[in-house]
């Protein structure tokens, strides 16, 4: 096949579906695809040679339009390229369109995009997830084979569960964020999704490694691969406790059935305690809000996307803002300017630093005992449109298993472990396998031994 004919078809799947997974597709598609025909049969090995890649509307593409799923970047056209977005561009894979996802990456179930819902195919009445649900359900419902995401607190491998797919959070730095459109710099990062191991480490290959326009990003190169039943020999997986507790019937199985398969590999299991995790999903948002208010002041009608004229500059921002952005986005940036402010600085922002490095150090020590680390990807397996959305503390909780990991920067995977019948529909459960910073490498590995 041509990588003509591979694009083509991707975006023939793209305009088809009605899952509303795309926010636009991107129109140089075809003329990319034909460009990187010419690299092929000029002789340049390509990696990804015509490989059809969705990208998260919140990871720029230069030439075409990042909203953030937010009105208030709905005309913004991206002069240049983000340097994940870039580096598999360079090894010939083609961006055939733009994911859906909620507002500035807020949320759990990508019903805050001001494009619309974006509906899980296991179950139109449900959410896949969020916030990167657009690029989930691309790879979930066959549009592409991968995409990329951006997980803050979740949104890689929270929708990857949802949707029945792999999704991976790198380790902090392993992936350049240039050109990521920041929300909280200091637990962003891109990850891909896909449906098998050896997708993963193909774009992880290319994709991870230092870049000189991002000051965190690490210099470790990146060395994939998907391992086989033999890399589960031997290895030492440590259950975290606390996320034993308030999952479904389905959830708990798929759990227990992981360990069944990962000890008949040869693995030895065993559990481990990490207590400060009752305290992360409050010490992520007292994190990641203030970030976010202090990365969105930016939007202020002056030099991105749309302006609200008023009859003074200040009335402008004003406008432009209170009109521009959704609810949701307004909660936070309130909520992350109060923490930030003296006299409440202590008592919230501070405490939550002071959280934040209690958690990294006990995972720090778990890892004395235990290789990788394992706990269900989310408590519950996709819930009803609707269902949250009045309540944003219980979209919240639906992190409870993903932010710590932010928190601490390290690596983690959502794994498709099984499914679970609700209503009649078999809805799709995940488990995560978190590793020490840096040991990305060993999760695609374990996650090929036990596909
Ligand atoms: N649901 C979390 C939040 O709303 C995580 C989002 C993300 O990872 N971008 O902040």
């Amino acid at each position: 096949v041509t990588t003509d004919q591979l694009v083509r078809e991707a975006l023939e799947r793209a305009s088809a579906s009605d899952l509303n997974a795309l926010v636009s597709l991107n129109d140089h598609a075809l003329e990319q695809a034909a460009s990187v025909q010419k690299r092929v049969e000029a002789g340049e090995p390509l990696p990804l040679a015509g490989v059809p890649l969705v990208i998260k509307d919140n990871i720029n593409l230069a030439g075409t339009r990042t909203t953030c799923g937010s009105r208030i970047l709905e005309t913004y056209v991206s002069p240049y390229t983000a340097t994940a977005a870039q580096k598999l561009l360079d090894a010939g894979a083609v961006v055939i369109g733009k994911a859906n996802m909620d507002e500035f990456a807020m949320g759990s179930s990508t019903e805050s995009s001001a494009f619309g819902p974006t509906l899980n195919p296991w179950d139109r009445a449900r959410v896949p997830g969020g916030s990167s649900g657009g690029s989930a359900v691309a790879v979930a419902a066959n549009i592409t084979s991968v995409a990329l995401g951006s997980d803050t607190g979740g949104s890689v491998r929270q929708p990857a569960a949802l949707t029945g797919v792999y999704g991976l959070k790198p380790t902090y730095g392993r992936v350049s964020r240039y050109g990521l459109v920041a929300y909280a710099s200091s637990l962003d990062q891109i990850g891909p999704f896909a449906r098998t191991a050896e997708d993963l480490a193909l774009l992880m290959n290319v994709m991870a490694g230092p870049d000189p326009l991002d000051a965190t990003s690490l210099s470790a190169p990146p060395q994939f691969r998907a391992g086989t039943p033999d890399d589960l020999r031997g290895l030492r997986v440590g259950v975290i406790r606390e996320s034993l507790a308030g999952n479904t019937p389905g959830v708990e199985q798929a759990l227990q059935g992981t360990i069944v398969a990962l000890k008949d590999a040869g693995a030895t299991v065993g559990e481990v305690s990490i207590p400060e995790l009752k305290y992360a999903i409050a010490a992520y948002y007292l994190i990641a809000m203030p970030e976010a208010s202090s990365n969105l002041a930016r939007y202020d009608g002056m030099v991105y996307g749309q302006r609200v004229q008023g009859s003074d500059l200040l009335e402008s921002m004003t406008l432009t803002r209170e009109q521009g952005f959704g609810r949701e986005v307004q909660r936070r940036i309130m909520i992350g300017t109060y923490a930030l402010s003296s006299g409440y600085y202590d008592a919230y922002y501070s405490k939550a630093m002071k959280v934040r490095r209690l958690i990294a150090d006990e995972f720090g020590a778990a890892f004395g005992q235990y290789d990788v680390l394992l706990t269900p990807t989310s408590p519950f397996p996709a819930f009803r449109r609707g269902e949250k959305t009045s309540d944003p503390l219980a979209m919240y909780a639906a992190d409870v298993d993903t932010v710590a990991i932010n928190l601490a920067g390290l690596p983690a995977l959502s794994v498709p472990a099984g499914f679970e019948t609700v209503d009649g529909v078999r809805l799709p459960v995940g488990v995560q396998f978190i590793a020490p910073a840096l040991q990305d490498e060993r999760l695609v590995a374990l996650a090929g031994g036990l596909e």
